[in-house]
């Protein structure tokens, strides 16, 4: 047992701890991989917002008046990308190396948090990558048609505005990075330091073609200071793997939102 396991477990629920007892397989069953005891548990344990109910996101705005953007903003995110403007994008320069992740379960998704230094680069503007995280099922739809799950890659300039990288899983082969993260990911709400490398560049498509727009958070407080990219290759994940993620945070989407008066930009 790995230091960052033994840290870990000592912050094990006892119920957690009871159920784990139970399993068959005797080590690594307090991860997302292979749990009963955390299934949609701790979804109301973070804060006040959720997906589901009175919390849900029909309801976010009126949660706090920090969250007010939630129903007033008009550039709200995610959004359904259709009708598109072909325009000649610079694909987005992608500077990332592996690192040692930190990885937690914050109530509402799994959380990868990187080392320093890795960046994006959209048109001449530099972003630093600050954490992954993921859905089930996707945000973005393309066409009206969802996918299976997205990852969010979360970028911050020095100004305070982000830059999201989104890239659509479907259905498929394993992802092997995936298969890292959630063996090492938490069933309940914590946080661990990975004792493996992780190369973010799996989670990411080699064809650069995307669509862009301006939006917003897609959880509260919906603040409105995200240039999205969304890639056009989608890559896939495995129905176990899949099956694991929802299986601790059920749908963790908000509805798409009205694109209003926005342009979505598709490189040519
Ligand atoms: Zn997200």
């Amino acid at each position: 047992m790995g230091f960052a396991k033994l840290r870990y477990l000592t912050g094990l629920s006892a119920l957690a701890l009871t159920m784990a007892s139970c399993e068959t397989i005797p080590t690594n069953n307090n991860t997302i991989n292979n749990n009963q005891a955390a299934t949609k548990n701790n979804k109301h344990q973070s804060d006040k917002w959720s997906y589901i109910g009175e919390s849900g996101p029909n309801y976010w705005g009126g949660l706090r008046p920090e969250y007010s953007q939630c129903d007033a903003g008009d550039q709200q995110s995610p959004i359904n990308i259709t009708n598109t403007i072909a325009t000649d994008l610079s694909a987005p320069l992608i500077n990332w190396s592996p690192f040692v992740p930190t990885i937690s379960n914050n109530g509402h998704t799994i959380e990868v948090k990187p080392s320093a230094g890795n960046t994006v680069i959209l048109d001449g503007k530099s972003f630093e990558l600050v954490q992954i995280h993921f859905h089930h099922t996707s945000e973005h739809t393309i066409d009206d048609q969802q996918y299976p799950m997205e990852v969010h890659f979360v970028h911050s300039a020095g100004d305070g505005k982000l830059a999201v990288l989104a890239v659509l899983l479907a259905e498929g082969h394993a992802n092997q990075a995936l298969t890292e993260i959630w063996s090492a990911a938490p069933a309940v709400i914590g946080e661990i330091t990975a004792n493996f490398t992780l190369d973010p560049n799996q989670l990411l498509p080699v064809d650069r073609q995307h669509y862009r727009y301006q939006g917003s958070l897609t959880t509260p407080p919906c603040s409105q200071i995200v240039s999205w990219l969304v890639f056009k290759q989608k890559l896939t994940i495995s129905a176990k793997q899949i099956a694991a993620f929802s299986t601790v945070f059920g749908e963790n989407v908000r509805p798409v939102q009205n694109t209003n008066r926005r342009y979505i930009t598709s490189s040519k």
